[in-house]
């Protein structure tokens, strides 16, 4: 593929290891990328999404980078991380509150010097890119230009990092001799499954890659696919032609809604803690694990072989209402 242009900020490539112990559970083979070891401030899925954008604002003479997201937000923490690095501005509007505790990921934000403008609920939903366009003029009038990275870095230019990441996954069975035949990872704003799909689809790669919804429903995050399908293509001159019948997204695992857990999730992922030393989030990964393997256990995933797993990462939201569930 052409056209990418990206700098390099993850430690890549990330890790497969099997899962012995589950895998011997379930009766299939079961695989994790650890790309929740991309780094350390930056761990996660979206350092690999902004080596791209962040590429891109750099190229445009950008010295701020504005984003959003929920007050635990891993994607608002690690481009914090990131301008701290490049030593230039970072500017998130978070959905929330001013907490009195500084905790996790919102902990983190401001250790790395972030400005932060709070928003409620509401606004995030119906004006947060006006309100990125507002702190954008406001920055300019002080001699800056800044960079809008949208929530989750979820465009054409942030999939293009999952695209690779496909990609490293392609090598890494080479080298590894081992075919996956199902790759699985949450979905919470669409890029890192779009990312996946497509170049799993221009390789003519035949693994089947499953999104599980941590937020919304099935038919939202198809619909939001087919359109940064789309947007990729822009970038690298290739359109694919497919429909929302074709896109994979396992609903039924948001459970009591976004960043919420219910004691099962929270069990499930103990559980696995123990197991194999792996530790999931409460938000993300944990969820569609759960939601994974309880697949698998239906029956669901009889057809493949080897299934592979992505930790996006999500360590710091281990928020209090999640510790708390937490079986000592
Ligand atoms: C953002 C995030 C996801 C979801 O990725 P999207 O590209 O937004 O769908 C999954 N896991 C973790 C830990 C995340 O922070």
């Amino acid at each position: 593929m052409h056209s990418r242009k990206a700098i390099s900020l993850a430690n890549l490539p990330t890790k497969i290891e099997k899962l012995e112990k589950l895998s011997k559970e379930l009766g299939q083979e079961i695989y994790i990328k650890r790309d929740d070891q991309t780094g350390s401030e930056v761990s996660g899925n979206k350092i690999r999404k902004l080596e791209y954008a962040v590429k891109e604002a750099l190229d445009k003479g950008c010295d701020y980078l504005i984003t959003c997201g929920g007050i635990q937000s891993n994607h608002a923490r690690a481009t914090a991380a990131v301008a701290a690095k490049l030593g230039i501005g970072a500017y998130l509007v978070l959905r929330g509150e001013e907490e009195n505790e500084l905790e996790g990921n919102y902990f983190l934000d401001k250790l790395l010097g972030a400005k932060i403008r709070f928003v409620t609920g509401e606004e995030y939903s119906n004006k947060r890119m006006d309100i990125m366009e507002e702190i954008k003029a406001n920055l300019a009038k002080e001699g800056h230009r800044a960079y809008i990275i949208p929530e989750g870095a979820s465009n054409g230019i942030g999939s293009l990092g999952y695209c690779n990441a496909m990609d490293e996954i392609l090598k890494q069975e080479k080298e590894l001799g081992i075919k996956f035949d199902a790759i699985a990872v949450a979905v919470g704003s669409g890029g890192t499954y779009a990312g996946l799909y497509y170049a799993n689809h221009v390789n003519n790669n035949d693994s089947v890659i499953y999104g599980i919804n941590v937020c919304n429903d099935a038919d939202h995050f198809k619909g939001r696919v087919l359109e940064l399908l789309k947007e990729i293509s822009t970038y690298t001159g290739k359109e694919i032609h497919v429909g929302k019948k074709d896109i994979d997204i396992i609903d039924g695992y948001v459970g009591k809604g976004y960043a919420l857990s219910r004691q099962e999730e929270i069990d499930f992922i103990q559980k696995l803690a123990r197991q194999e030393g792996v530790i999931l989030d409460p938000v993300y990964t944990g969820k569609a694990m759960y939601g994974l393997v309880g697949e698998i256990r239906k029956g669901s995933f009889n057809k493949h072989k080897n299934i592979l797993f992505i930790h996006t990462g999500g360590i710091f939201g281990w928020n209090s209402f999640a510790r708390a569930l937490i079986e000592k």
